[in-house]
Formats: C-alpha cells, structure tokens, sequence
C-alpha cells in the first residue's frame, strides 16, 4: 500500500434466512432438489399470483439486527427492485429500499495486527433471492428456480474498513455471530453467505470518498482479501498515472489473481424502485422485538469474554473453541461434566478437534462429552496417566465404549505403587552411572533424562508426580 493513498472498503453481505419454507409463498428452500421442483406460480411469478410474507424469516432478521446493536423499525417497506435477467422470472425483486427493516448497528473487530475498532452497521433489510443459471447439464443452459424467493438479509456495512485483513475479520466475526444465532449456515462455497465488496482510495488524510468499485460475489474470506489488494493497487496506480478511476461492476478471478469488469456500475435509480403494492407495510411490534431481544443467545464475543473470565481459559484457546458454535457447546459440556474447563480445553484442542468434522451449522464428534468427561476423571484421578488417557482416547473414538471399561479390559491403569516404582527408579539410576554422576555434579536438567527412562520402562503407566519425587530422592545421595 503507497503511504500517500488509503483504501477505503465497505462490505455487503447476503445471508440466507435458515427458514423451511420461501419469503413470500410456502415452497421449500432445501438445498440439492432437482432443478425447477421446489417452485409454485408466487416465486415463478405466474400473472394473478400474491405474495404472503413468512414471519420466521422476519423474527430471524429482527434477530439478526439486535445482535448487530440495530434500531429495529416498527414500520417498514416492501420495494421492487426493477431489472431483468434470466433467472428473475417476475421482472423484479422484492426488496427493501428507503424504509428498511432495522437501522444503524454496528460490529467490533480485531483483526491481526490492528487496534480494535467498531465498524458501522448502515442498515440490514430483508429481500428474496433469485433463481440460478446452471451451464453445461447435458451440453444444455437452464434456469434452476429452486432458489427463487429464499429469503435473504443484505447487511450493508459502512466503508470503515480500511485494509484486506479488516474486511476479512469482519466478513469472519459477521458470519459467525450469524452461526451463534442459527440464522445462517455460513456456507459461502453453496452461496448461502455471499460478499460484495466495494473499494476506493483517497489521499491519506482526507475524508471525501473517491469514485468506487464493486466486487461481486466473492466465496472465499482469502479470495477476498486478494481481490481487494488487487483492487487497491490497480486503483493506486490508475490515479498515479493521473487517469480516474471509472464506477464499475467487477468480478475477481483467483485464476488470473485480477478483477475484470463486468458492468458499468448501475445506480439506485436505474432500479426504478417504488413501494411493492402486493405487500403491506412491515409492522413489527414493540413486545415482539423485547421477546426477541431477551432470548438473544449469548454472542460469540461474550462467550469468548466468559471463558477467559470465568472458566480461566487463555484468550487463544477461547477464540478456537468458540470458532463454531457446536464445537463451544462440546467443550462448555464437557467442562461441566469433568469439572477442569483448562484440562477439558487442553484436550479437546490437542486431540478432539483434528478429528471434528464440520457442516454449516452441524458439526460430528469423535466421541460423546459424557466420554470425554469420564476419561479426564480417570486421568485426574489418577488412575491413568496423561499419556494413557491419549491411547484410551484413540480406542474410543467412534465408538460408545466407557473409557473406565477400555480401561479394566487392557489392564492399563496408572502404576501408582511406590513400592514398585520404587525399584524400577533403582534399576533405572544404578544402569545409568555416567548421568547419574552428572546431576549429584550440578546438572540437575538430567532429572529429565531419569524421568524418560522410567516412562520408558513402564510404557508411560507410572504416575510422573510419584516417578519425580523417588527420583529426586535417590538421585540426592549416592
Ligand atoms: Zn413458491
């Protein structure tokens, strides 16, 4: 980035409502049907037809605007967004344009590197999906419609954001308090959470916004950042070479690492918007919103708070738990049920999460927390050692096997016997003269070396705490 220019970025994010059923009429939104199966004459656009609005995708999106700290309007208004394309069959698209749904929120931030900071939420509005252009299904073009008139969120962000790397942890933070919610599944590979980005840059210190360019449709949080690095630098050096940069649509292309143009930027008034006089205006009452507001869940940053403070998490191991809602629901059961939130969260780190597999809001365990749990007892207890519990592990997953049976069956159990560790300590000192000598002499890191030996023999049954205090005991005379 040249010092004399910065970059100036606000984002638009489509998120699809997680509702069974479309916006305006009672067909499926389920992803995967055959082509044109899922569709009737309101979201084919069939003349005569009228649309009903579904009032779960409204308390989603009320949900959605409380949790990004909106002003929910009692009052807003339907709008059509006129233009064509082929995968539009009503010639238009029910939106919200001067009247929406909730109003100025706002998002924290951190990204890497950068001082924490709230970025402007300018409003989000409810609006339905189009259909899909799908090429090349038998050597044919269709138009699938299963799509049309799924409900969506646009979620326009103010141009806050200033680098790459900001726009990605937003994008991140935006999609994952969404997930909290269960009002996406943060699926941008199959487009139920798209990104548009619009770019512009300004000479440092001034505040005018400069001509910008929008990014379409880009589905993946490092393409992203790509794209608008690549945007930035091609603007920089358009206004360098005393050229302007001219409003346009552009798509980027990971092939190639560059954006192409696709269209001259359309203004609002080429959509010759105007109120959809199918619909009423959107009330929402006051008592509707407080319901909604006091069975808000509890917000990824929040959660994230609360396992520093209260279950004395490091704020590393808490930003990885809470990366998927599920995967903080495994850990906060598990914690409860074994009683150590820091050995639960050591554990599931080290061992559990390779092992997790995640889908949209669905995630699959290896084991259950009621096992996890028994087999962190077992290891706090001391029945068996830190590195047992890692062997029982591997014998339970993907089983429903109790740990405490896995442990009585192969006969592992923590060698606790002092009497017995006692003489495998002996043996242990006695065959090792040289590092022996060499500890009495001063080198006390040699304790290490001993401690391996022991593990070794007793293939990593005997109790560490145990093994170290005899050692250090017959290590102290000779
Ligand atoms: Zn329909």
């Amino acid at each position: 980035m040249s010092p004399e220019f910065e970059s100036v970025i606000g984002l638009e994010v489509h998120a699809q409502l997680l509702t069974k059923t479309k916006a305006f009429c009672g067909c499926s939104t389920s992803f995967g049907a055959r082509p044109n199966t899922n569709v009737c004459p309101v979201c084919l656009g069939l003349p005569g037809s009228l649309p009903v609005l579904n009032r779960e995708a409204v308390r989603l999106a009320v949900r959605i605007g409380l949790a990004l700290g909106c002003t929910i309007q009692e009052k807003s208004i339907f709008a059509r967004k006129n233009y064509f394309y082929p995968d539009l069959p009503k010639g238009y698209q029910i939106s919200q344009y001067d009247a929406p749904l909730c109003t100025e929120g706002h998002l924290d931030i951190a990204a890497p590197g950068a001082e924490p900071r709230k970025v402007g939420i300018v409003r989000v509005h409810m609006e339905e999906d189009a259909g899909k252009n799908v090429h090349g299904m038998g050597g044919d073009s269709i138009v699938d419609l299963n799509r049309a008139g799924t409900p969506l969120v646009e979620i326009v962000g103010a141009p806050d954001l200033r680098s790459s790397a900001e726009a990605a942890e937003y994008l991140r933070r935006l999609r994952e308090i969404l997930m909290v919610l269960g009002v996406n599944d943060g699926n941008l590979e199959e487009g139920s959470f798209r990104c548009d980005a619009n770019v512009s840059i300004r000479p440092e210190g001034t505040s005018a916004l400069g001509t910008r360019c929008e990014i379409k449709n880009v589905n993946s949080f490092r393409f992203v950042e790509r794209a608008i690095d690549f945007e930035v630098r091609r603007q920089i050096a358009l206004v360098s070479a005393g050229k302007s940069v001219e409003q346009e649509t552009l798509r980027w292309d990971e092939a190639s690492g560059k954006t192409y143009p696709l269209r001259s930027k359309e203004e609002a008034h080429d959509y010759r918007y105007f109120p959809e006089p199918d619909l009423p205006p959107l009330l929402v009452e006051r008592s509707f919103i407080s319901e909604q507001q006091s069975s808000l869940e509890e917000l990824p940053a929040a959660r994230r708070g609360r396992f520093v403070a209260e279950l004395g998490l490091t704020p590393y191991a808490a930003s990885v738990l809470t990366g998927h809602p599920r995967i903080a629901d495994f850990f906060e059961g598990v914690a409860r049920l074994a009683g150590d939130p820091v050995k639960a969260a050591n554990f599931i780190q080290t061992e559990v999460l390779r092992d997790v597999t995640l889908a949209g809001l669905q995630a699959t365990f290896p084991v259950t927390s009621e096992q996890l749990a028994e087999l962190l007892q077992l290891a706090a207890e001391k029945t068996i050692s830190g590195k047992q519990a890692k062997d029982v592990y591997a014998k339970i997953v993907g089983t429903s096997k109790s740990p405490r049976d896995v442990v009585a069956e192969s006969g592992l159990a923590q060698l606790s016997d002092a009497v017995e560790l006692e003489a495998i300590c002996r043996r242990v000192v006695e065959s090792n003269p040289k590092q022996a000598a060499g500890y009495r002499g001063g080198k006390t890191a040699l304790l290490g070396f001993f401690v391996g030996q022991v593990m070794k023999e007793t293939r990593g049954s005997a109790n560490p705490a145990l093994v170290n205090e005899i050692l250090v005991r017959l290590l102290a005379h000779s």
